[in-house]
């Protein structure tokens, strides 16, 4: 399939920095950004607003689907947001006990398919950023750009550290540490659409550089792929 515009798809691990550099490279190329671990957050806090036993794969696959999901542009209209039934979920995503369990919802069969669904409606025009675990190997592996982003567990912890310090809360270095090692693990142990590197996707290590960098360097690929006559 030939798309004009295109669908850039990224994955990586926990707090790598994913969804900045998303937003930075959809804005410079008028796309719309999507991070679709929101919308497996906000599956995980339907379900515990609701008291649906998230060990039970069937009850939380019935909810996915009879949930009404939206996903509209904020902001300066870059950014999808995900709706819930017609309720925005931005701050209720953020809370720890969603946080903890969303890799347990995001290991359901049922609920991976149904998300899928909407993912691939999302993109199916192209002109989007989509930001995850398994854009690159599941969704849309046939999209035009591919990247894995990685950096070391200690940078990631280090800047989330840093964020959350920046805004006033008392947290523990070793404490996000653990949590995000924790959250790796799940996500790439898991046996459906585990977190890899694609084959055919471009590794970005960003370690040592600042995210408007990796953006740079994702809008490069874009040109270069452009220039080449790539579709
Ligand atoms: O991106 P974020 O860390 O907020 O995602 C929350 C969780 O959602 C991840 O830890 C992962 O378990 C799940 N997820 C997924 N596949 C995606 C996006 C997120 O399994 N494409």
């Amino acid at each position: 399939m030939r798309r004009k515009r295109w669908v850039i798809a990224m994955d990586g691990p926990a707090g790598v920095g994913k969804s900045t550099v998303g937003h930075l490279v959809a804005k410079e190329l008028g796309y719309h950004f999507i991070n679709t671990g929101e919308m497996y957050r906000a599956l995980t806090w339907k379900a515990l607003e609701n008291g649906v036993d998230l060990s039970d794969g069937w009850a939380v696959t019935r909810l996915a689907r009879s949930i009404q999901w939206e996903f509209r542009p904020v902001g300066e209209g870059t950014t999808l947001k995900t709706f819930l039934d017609g309720e925005g979920v931005t701050t209720q995503i953020r809370e720890e006990r969603v946080s903890r369990n969303s890799s347990l919802v995001a290991a359901v069969p049922g609920v991976r398919k149904e998300l899928r669904l909407l993912q691939r409606e999302l993109g199916k025009d192209g002109g989007i950023v989509m930001e995850g675990r398994d854009i690159t190997t599941n969704v849309f592996p046939d999209a035009e750009v591919k990247v894995y982003l990685d950096a070391s567990l200690d940078e990631r912890a280090m800047r989330r550290y840093r964020q959350l310090k920046a805004a006033g809360k008392d947290v523990s270095f070793e404490k996000i540490r653990e949590e995000i090692l924790a959250r790796d693990r799940k996500d790439m142990e898991r046996k459906i659409n585990p977190l890899r590197q694609a084959e055919d996707s471009v590794l970005i290590d960003s370690t040592q550089l600042s995210l408007k960098e990796v953006a740079e360097k994702i809008l490069e690929h874009v040109r270069s792929r452009r220039r080449d006559g790539a579709r």
